[in-house]
């Protein structure tokens, strides 16, 4: 009887399910667990989650005297030689040639040392990797090897190509999925099946399956509409759940407008800057509601640049000045402490009753103790920091206002977990995403909207030039005369590290990590180079952003961590290479990077090749962005050439929320289904209690996955 329970419960063990960590997945161990979890892979369902951004399929094979062009290319060859191994910029090279009695190509394997036994002289197999053409000489990266067997199997196939991170690669986590798949049938279906038939929509199990190993494209699409429908039906339903309750609900912290506005005085009093029209108005906006006696719901969308720091906080001074707390989140530990340190400066020097903290994930344990005692206590009356303050159990003595930067997470549980039980906050969202209009009260139709459309007046309009790479020399002197005249510089590449990414063209394209290198060795020594990317550790991320913003170091090369929000105002020289790879919406957030200050500032769009050759496409891309400074027009023109069809291209709305789905290219979808989803809300039904399993487990899964995902 004993044995027999146990045997069942050991047998339980091994079944896997949605919820369990990814340890659990065969051949994924403790160690090879990091790599997922630093993509935000958590657990099974994490990992159903995690969609392809892409899918190739091999090319038949071709004979090597036949390979004239760039591209990918299979071919049956043989190893010729034992494989030399050396290291190069930090990474390990095994370097081999292999021949068809045609014609013979160089193969380099990219940190894969444990690839050396297998590389045998003399073995024949299929090779199927990206050529690129050096002289007359053919070179291969990252090569699959393939028996006959296998290649005959995945010929003409599709195969999924995820988005990598270091240590992360497509195989490990094709072979990850192939594994989970079966799980697929325990996501549990909460459309109705009235509407998955009229809406035409693929059930989810299916929809996840073929998302990962699709047929064909059609499949590819089927299961992506199932997916994006699903993702605008959750966001809007738990908005429409959010709002239900008492339309507006009473507040207990209410700010006098008279306290709120001579507490705003003193700090606005002693700005260097007069404030733009709009910014009082949603300042003034933001005091009437503070005095309502209801919870504030606002969003302030204004673009880059247009002053939603100081706004934010002027709301934050009115709730400190009436004795409360408030708190700031931001999305990143750069730009969390960058709002702690410009907080700290304007109290002090403005003599304003802040007492500020922060409080980030790489803040130490002793330490963050200390803190969550003082803003348990009161001592501490306004908190800035990343999601890790809500993660944290902070217990707030009297939160009464709570402002996400650039950010669009409303979750009702996160909402909950900082404002403590029953004394529901005032709430403040600040975005720099275009949204039209029409679509923004779709999204957000129980927020108040303020809109910052107006520009700090004294600011020089950017300028703007898109050149290709025979230029560069040229950009660098450019570079260094503002540079001697006092100001800085980013540049932005598109990838971390060279070869990280073992399906797609990335020869050729800039990388933080040996452009730092090289310009280090091509700028004289006093023009001091720093690099800056996501898998920096978060305390290396925030010196490196201290230095440039203290003008320590000139030139900061970074990917895009800098795109959000980052405030450097004497940065005037914004250069990106390979600007093609970029959204044009995420261009226009760098270029929003300087301009911050009162010196003529400068974007540089570097588009890829050396050889004066820009495709013309790339070109009248790229042209929008110097012809206008307007984030709504450009969403709108990149939308209007990308057409809808183009799902796979860069994506543009950058709403953290959507992972598959994009308010532009799919806004007719979302307007189809906010009806479906107010019926849905509306009636006490089956529908509605499987709605709601189903947003708190996609919350939970939200909340699981933004852990890691904190810059
Ligand atoms: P964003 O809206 O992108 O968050 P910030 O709040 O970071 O913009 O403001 C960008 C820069 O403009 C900051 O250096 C800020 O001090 C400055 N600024 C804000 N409002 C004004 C204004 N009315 N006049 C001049 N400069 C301003
Ligand atoms: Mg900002």
């Amino acid at each position: 009887m004993k044995i027999c329970r146990f045997l069942s419960s050991a047998f339980e063990d091994l079944k896997m399910n949605l919820k369990d960590d990814i340890t659990k997945i065969r051949g994924i161990g403790e160690k090879s667990a990091e790599a997922f979890y630093a993509a935000g892979i958590y657990t099974v369902n994490g990992l159903l989650h995690y969609f392809p951004r892409n899918y190739s399929s091999m090319p038949e094979a071709v004979k090597i005297k036949d390979i004239t062009k760039e591209g990918r290319r299979t071919v049956y060859g043989k190893i010729m030689n034992t494989p030399a191994m050396f290291g190069r910029g930090g990474r390990t090279i095994l370097s081999f040639l292999i021949s068809d009695g045609t014609g013979r190509i160089k193969v380099n394997l990219f940190n894969m040392p444990y690839m050396r036994k297998s590389i045998q002289p003399g073995r024949q197999c299929y090779f199927s990797g990206l050529c690129t053409l050096k002289g007359t000489e053919i070179l291969m990266s990252q090569p699959k090897f393939l028996t006959e067997e296998q290649y005959e199997e995945s010929c003409g196939r599709l195969s999924p190509v995820y988005p990598l991170r270091k240590d992360l690669t497509n195989t490990k986590l094709q072979k990850a999925l192939k594994e989970v798949l079966p799980l697929c049938t325990e996501i549990k279906e909460y459309l109705p099946s009235e509407i998955l038939a009229g809406e035409d929509l693929l059930p989810i199990p299916q929809a996840i399956r073929q998302m990962h190993f699709p047929e064909n494209m059609e499949d590819v699409y089927a299961a992506r509409k199932r997916l994006a429908f699903d993702e605008f039906f959750l966001f809007l339903a738990r908005m429409e759940l959010l709002k239900q309750g008492p339309e507006k609900r009473e507040s207990l912290y209410v700010c006098a407008e008279e306290c709120s506005k001579s507490a705003a005085e003193q700090l606005l009093s002693k700005l260097p800057y007069e404030l733009t029209g709009a910014q009082k108005r949603t300042i003034l906006e933001i005091q009437k509601d503070l005095a309502s006696g209801y919870c504030m719901n606002r969003l302030v969308q204004g673009d880059v640049g247009s002053g939603k720091t100081v706004v934010a906080f002027a709301a934050a001074l009115a709730v400190v000045a009436a004795g409360s707390q408030a708190a700031l989140m931001a999305p990143t530990e750069v730009l969390a402490a960058q709002h702690y340190k410009d907080i700290c400066k304007m109290s002090a020097d403005y003599d304003l009753p802040f007492k500020p903290a922060l409080l980030t994930g790489s803040v130490k344990a002793s330490e963050k103790r200390q803190i969550k005692e003082k803003i348990a206590a009161g001592e501490i009356n306004f908190m800035i920091g990343t999601q890790a303050l809500i993660q944290e159990d902070v217990e707030a003595k009297d939160l009464a206002l709570i402002i996400t930067d650039e950010q669009h997470r409303f979750g009702v549980r996160q909402r909950m977990d900082l404002a403590g039980k029953g004394r529901e906050p005032h709430v403040l969202v600040m975005s720099a995403t275009p949204i039209p209009r029409t679509l923004g009260l779709i999204l957000y139709g129980d927020l108040d909207v303020s809109l910052i459309d107006e520009l700090p007046a004294k600011r020089l309009p950017i300028k703007n030039t898109v050149v290709d790479g025979s230029y560069r020399t040229k950009l660098y002197q450019f570079i260094l005369k503002r540079i001697s005249e006092g100001r800085q510089a980013y540049i932005i590449c598109p990838m971390v590290e060279s070869g990280e990414d073992e399906c797609e063209a990335t020869e050729g394209l800039a990388n933080v990590v040996d452009y730092s290198e090289e310009l280090r060795k091509k700028f004289p020594p006093e023009v001091t180079v720093d690099m800056l990317h996501g898998r920096m550790k978060p305390a290396e991320k925030n010196e490196v952003m201290r230095r440039f913003a203290c003008g320590e170091t000139k030139v900061l090369v970074s990917t895009t961590v800098v795109e959000v929000g980052v405030n450097v105002p004497n940065a005037t020289v914004m250069m990106v290479e390979n600007a093609e790879r970029f959204g044009l919406a995420q261009l226009h957030q760098l270029r929003g990077r300087v301009g911050r200050g009162e010196w003529q500032s400068y974007c540089i769009f570097v588009s890829g090749g050396e050889d004066g050759e820009m495709s013309k496409r790339t070109q009248e891309r790229l042209h929008i962005l110097s012809e206008t400074n307007d984030g709504f027009k450009i969403a709108e023109e990149d939308l209007k050439q990308r057409g809808p069809g183009d799902f796979f291209g860069l994506r543009q709305s950058g709403l953290p929320y959507f992972k598959i789905a994009d308010i532009y290219t799919d806004a007719d979808l979302l307007k189809r289904v906010k009806p479906i989803v107010q019926k849905i809300c509306r009636e006490d039904s089956e529908s509605l209690r499987n709605l709601r399993a189903a947003l708190i487990e996609k919350e939970e899964m939200d909340y699981i996955d933004f852990h890691g995902i904190c810059l």
